[in-house]
């Protein structure tokens, strides 16, 4: 084919093969491609199938209503650097939705030009450094960051250059106020900033959140909040209002951008008057950003703009008491999860209201001692009923973090947990000897078809017990394609999944 492009100098012409992995020759009808798609779909455990309960991240649904206009050729096929006097429209739609950020956060200046949460949290320190750089004080490296924050707090730390001074947690799960005074106090005159998350990744209200912010204040610094927990304060409470400088959100999360398989995101960051002047620019479109701002964080001016359409839609579909409504279910959601896993595991943190915000940990860290079944076991046990884990061993090793989010219905929180109490019944018969502590339907979870259906069958307890141990299985069972794999061995031995191993053989030796 590309003897005919004559246009094309010689010497550029590919002359290697390429694309010839048969996933990218076997299905060239549409019958062939869509049955591909299917059976790829069919593998996996996806909101369609269930309820994801992953703390921290928010999967919420994602209306067709707020994807369709992405499909439309006005947003997706753009340019990102066409001239902006041909682009109205996008204007417009970012207007709005900086309009309502602001309006959302109490904040005045917002970009929208980061890509993701961590993206955001790099541009709003670059903002912060900007800010001591502008007051001559360059000196000013230091970030205070509390253990319990999100692995990206530090590393956007790090890649800014400021140095990360770790911050202890009280037994409540917030910061220990004493602990942060103390090394604030220490490294006041280096102070830059506190990166602090609200609420917390413990799943509660920080109460001091005020304090905190006026203790930084006091002694120089700027307070970057972490906003990826948006989605318990949208209507509710406003972090322009109680003490931060600048904050990233989550599109992806809390205004219901689809995630999860490293779907591109958008994590605008939004800040207060003084900051506004060191936002993100660019330089090819100037007017994306003020002309003093601290460059460009992504390739484009307004990062993943086509997906902007998607939060657009949420936000105006929802109006104002229909986003607060969201939080107040949000919370209310974590709240009867927490209630009614109680008896089973210990919730790990709580305000001092014995409520918890939009997202609960239970801990696992007591059955396993007692019984040797880890988080990890649960995990996989809950595949054998068509669930998804919650987030694992973070932000504390050994538990387990719940968020259902707003979109989920009654029936479908009383599914999620009355499995979560049955697999509590199942380890209680690991504990009282009725299964074996090794040969048990949790450690071999999860049982693939292939296993279940075979004629050999030598383990300690049922069949039936592996493959349908609720009722609801029966007329909705998700059949897990592989079974338990060792995640140590796997991300220590890498090997190319190509497909002929003797073809792979033959060019390593
Ligand atoms: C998700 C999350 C982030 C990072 O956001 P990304 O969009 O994944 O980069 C940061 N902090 C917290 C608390 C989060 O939950």
């Amino acid at each position: 084919m590309n003897k005919n492009l004559s246009n094309l100098p010689e010497n550029l012409l590919r002359t290697s093969n390429y694309l010839d992995h048969p996933v990218f020759n076997n299905y060239h009808s549409e019958t062939e491609m869509l049955r591909y798609l299917k059976k790829l779909e069919d593998s996996d455990i996806a909101l369609n199938k269930s309820m994801i309960a992953l703390g921290s991240c928010t999967m919420k649904l994602n209306a067709v209503s707020e994807m369709i206009p992405v499909t439309w050729k006005e947003f997706s096929q753009p340019h990102p650097f066409s001239p902006v006097e041909q682009m109205d429209g996008y204007r417009e739609l970012f207007t709005d939705l900086k309009n309502w950020l602001r309006s959302i956060t109490g904040f005045s200046g917002v970009s929208l030009q980061p890509n993701a949460g961590a993206q955001g949290e790099f541009a709003g320190l670059m903002v912060i450094r900007k800010f001591h750089e502008k007051n001559k004080e360059t000196n000013r490296k230091v970030c205070l960051i509390p253990s319990s924050a999100h692995g990206t707090n530090p590393a956007s730390a790090q890649m800014v250059g400021m140095k990360v001074v770790v911050v202890k947690c009280d037994q409540h799960g917030n910061v220990d106020y004493d602990d942060l005074k103390k090394k604030a106090e220490e490294h006041s005159d280096n102070l830059a900033a506190l990166m602090v998350t609200y609420p917390s990744t413990h799943g509660v209200f920080e109460e001091k959140i005020t304090d905190i912010c006026n203790l930084i204040h006091n002694l120089g610094g700027q307070v970057y909040m972490d906003g990826a927990n948006l989605n318990a304060l949208v209507g509710i409470a406003k972090p322009g209002n109680f003490g931060p400088d600048v904050c990233h959100i989550n599109l992806h999360k809390t205004f219901c951008i689809p995630h999860g398989g490293g779907g591109p995101g958008m994590g605008p960051i939004a800040c207060k008057k003084h900051l506004e002047v060191f936002l993100p620019k660019h330089s090819v479109i100037k007017d994306c950003g003020p002309a003093t701002g601290m460059g460009a964080v992504s390739a484009a001016p307004w990062g993943s703009s086509s997906i902007l359409s998607i939060s657009w839609m949420y936000i105006k579909m929802m109006g104002s008491e229909g986003l607060k409504k969201a939080s107040q279910v949000a919370i209310l959601n974590a709240n009867y999860i927490a209630y009614k896993l109680k008896d089973s595991f210990p919730i790990l943190y709580k305000g001092k209201t014995g409520n918890v915000a939009h997202e609960c940990i239970i801990d696992i860290r007591k059955i396993k001692s007692d019984t040797g079944i880890t988080e990890e076991d649960i995990a996989k046990r809950l595949i054998d009923f068509g669930y998804h884990a919650p987030t694992m061993s973070w932000p504390v090793a050994g538990t387990m973090m719940i968020e259902p989010t707003e979109s989920e219905s009654l029936r479908e929180i009383d599914r999620f947990c009355s499995t979560l109490q049955k697999i509590k019944q199942e380890i209680d018969k690991i504990q009282t000897g009725k299964y074996d502590k090794i040969d048990n339907p949790l450690k071999n979870a999860p049982h693939t078809h292939v296993e279940l259906t075979s004629n050999k069958w030598d383990h300690k307890y049922e069949r039936e017990e592996a493959a349908y141990p609720s009722e609801f299985l029966k007329t909705n069972k998700y059949w897990p394609p592989v079974g338990r794999v060792d995640n140590v061995y796997g991300d220590k031995n890498l090997f190319c999944a190509c497909p002929s191993m003797d073809e792979y053989e033959d060019t390593v030796s």
